[in-house]
């Protein structure tokens, strides 16, 4: 069974993929994690992320670069965005998330196009969204667990900017497959959407 997850920056489809995982038993793929990689690779190589053949030359990363802590920063999410809005990037990012999807037994996948472009024959998929200032107060409530002082309208502008640049780019933008489940997490807690959306999930699968 392949479970489909998309949908826009801290709406909570990260923490929803993984509950899906453990209730499911499926393994679990952060392909954003995947594209944080190459915009710290475009980093660490000195190049431009708005170039497509720096971008393409970064998708070369070493496997250990997804365990390193920085590709969590809100920085690196920002490279992300800006190497994802390249065809060739995500071509070269097209095979391993489609092996990983293709897995004997299934697998969850959380990204913003996995219900459209990786996996458009998944048993199930969910777009999982939230308010902007929702996102926003998430997000920032998490950066000052971790000590990191920023202005929540910062990071609003930021949500906004990253928005507007995976909704509105040619190749895979984000949006919810015509057949998705669509969930709005913006007045629920951790726990209630996990809830809400395990529910859903059985419910389809009956
Ligand atoms: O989900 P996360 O915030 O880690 O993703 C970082 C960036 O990577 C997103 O803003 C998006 O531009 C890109 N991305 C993508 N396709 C995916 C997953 C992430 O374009 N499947």
């Amino acid at each position: 069974m392949i479970i489909a997850v998309d949908g826009p920056t801290a709406s909570g489809k990260g923490t929803i993929a993984k509950a899906l995982a453990v209730h499911f038993d499926l393994p679990h793929l952060d392909t954003g994690l995947l594209y944080r990689a190459v915009g710290r690779q475009v980093a660490l190589n000195e190049g431009d992320p708005d170039n497509p053949q720096d971008a393409l030359l970064a998708c070369d990363f070493p496997d250990e670069l997804l365990e390193d802590p920085v590709l969590r920063s809100e920085e690196t999410g920002g490279l992300a965005s800006r190497v994802s809005v390249h065809p060739a990037v995500r071509e070269a990012l097209f095979t391993r998330q489609r092996a990983f999807a293709e897995q004997d037994g299934g697998a969850v996948l959380d990204g913003r196009d996995i219900g459209t472009i990786i996996a458009p024959d998944a048993h199930v998929k969910l777009y999982i969204t939230a308010s902007v200032e929702e996102r926003a107060r998430r997000r920032w409530l998490e950066m000052t667990g971790r000590e990191i002082e920023i202005p929540l309208a910062e990071i609003e502008e930021d949500i906004i900017r990253r928005d507007n640049r995976d909704i509105n780019r040619a190749d895979a933008p984000l949006k919810a497959a015509p057949e998705a489940m669509v969930i709005d997490t913006t007045a629920l807690h951790k726990d209630a959407a996990i809830e809400t959306v395990i529910e859903a999930v059985e419910a389809a699968l009956r």
